[in-house]
């Protein structure tokens, strides 16, 4: 049987069905459309003013490709000006080929490209030696708690250096409702109340963060990848198969089996515990090492840090429990999120 028409163009027959709705498009208009949706977000939400600086976190996966290939296209119509900025973990193996992909796009997409490295910044902390450094604990697991904190702090970095009044990541729909259920599997109802939005607005001297594609399902996501022939990285990370994060994302592929709108309404749901009052965590101060915001004497970053420099990682994770991103996007930096110094998973 031959394939439906363009329920948009009605010209061209129909390349696939959009997951969520259902309507047949051709990939042309639906790459038009998935672009207006952002676009529609950005503005709606007024994400990012013109003359916004713009650092994306880009990683080489197919969300912060997806994500700086829509900007770019979007830029001229929301007068902004795009600067990709890369962390590099110290991965072996992962993160160079990843690395490779970003600087391809880079130079493909004619943006300028800065990539900060955790060895650097972090006092030769890699993320390899952090793995090292907590392997025998009985938290391997950890890595990506780690590395959520420590990834975000190398972005808030990058995106100073290169004068960015804005950061951006690539998280989507299915890694904000995946974060939002391990939020609730967890019990932790104060991430729950700060994880909502499209964003944060920069408390405390940090620098506006917000997620455009955070209402783009992945599959759609990964199908605009496709149409658009986009080169993107998609091994996972070495580190991802011990994240918590995916024991979440397969029951999110049960429940939405069951329900096809679990994903979005798990999104909405968090975005409504954002508002209630009751269960929003104390604001903030400062870290006393860094000035970094935070809710303790030490933030995150610095609280992991000390641990590791002093032999006693698991001391450190513990310490932070509360605090601390487990989640940290197998696929994508985990960066950004209200408070700089408590990482919202999946941002
Ligand atoms: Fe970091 Fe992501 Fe790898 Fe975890 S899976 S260690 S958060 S890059
Ligand atoms: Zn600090």
């Amino acid at each position: 049987m031959p394939a439906p028409q363009c329920a948009s163009c009605r010209k061209a027959r129909a390349a696939l069905r959009r997951p969520r709705s259902g309507q047949a498009l051709c990939g042309t208009c639906f790459c038009a459309a998935f672009e207006a949706e952002v676009l529609h977000t950005v503005v709606a939400g007024r994400l990012l003013p013109p003359g916004a600086v713009v650092a994306v976190g880009a990683s080489g996966g197919k969300d912060s490709t997806v994500l700086a290939h829509v900007l770019r296209e979007l830029a001229p119509r929301l007068a902004i000006s795009l600067h990709l900025v890369a962390v590099d973990e110290g991965i072996g193996g992962y993160r160079d080929a990843a690395l490779a992909a970003v600087r391809r796009q880079a130079a493909r997409w004619e943006l300028p490209l800065t990539v900060v490295a955790y060895a650097e910044l972090f006092g030769g902390w890699t993320m390899d030696a952090v793995a090292r450094s907590t392997a025998g604990s009985g938290r391997s697991r950890s890595c990506c708690t780690f590395c959520g904190v420590l990834r975000r702090r190398a972005l808030e970095e990058g995106a100073r250096r290169v004068g960015a009044t804005h950061v951006v990541t690539g998280h989507n729909a299915d890694d904000m409702a995946e974060t939002v259920l391990m939020n609730f599997l967890r019990g932790d109802a104060g991430r729950l109340a700060r994880g909502g939005g499209l964003g944060s607005p920069g408390e405390g001297g940090a620098l506006p963060r917000c997620r455009p594609l955070q209402l783009a399902s992945q599959k759609e996501v990964v199908l605009y990848a496709h149409f658009r022939r986009l080169d993107y990285f998609s091994e996972e990370c070495v580190y991802a198969p011990e994240a918590f994060r995916g024991h979440a994302r397969e029951l999110l592929k049960l429940l939405e089996a069951a329900r096809p709108s679990a994903v979005l309404d798990l999104v909405h749901s968090a975005e409504r515990l954002a508002l209630a009052p009751a269960a929003r965590p104390p604001p903030p101060g400062a870290c006393s090492r860094c000035g970094a915001l935070a809710s303790r004497a030490l933030c995150q970053a610095c609280a992991l840090l000390d641990g590791l420099n002093r032999g006693r990682p698991r001391l450190a994770i513990g310490k932070g429990r509360r605090g601390l991103d487990e989640e940290g996007s197998p696929r994508e930096p985990q960066p950004s999120g209200p408070p700089a110094s408590e990482p919202i998973p999946g941002f």
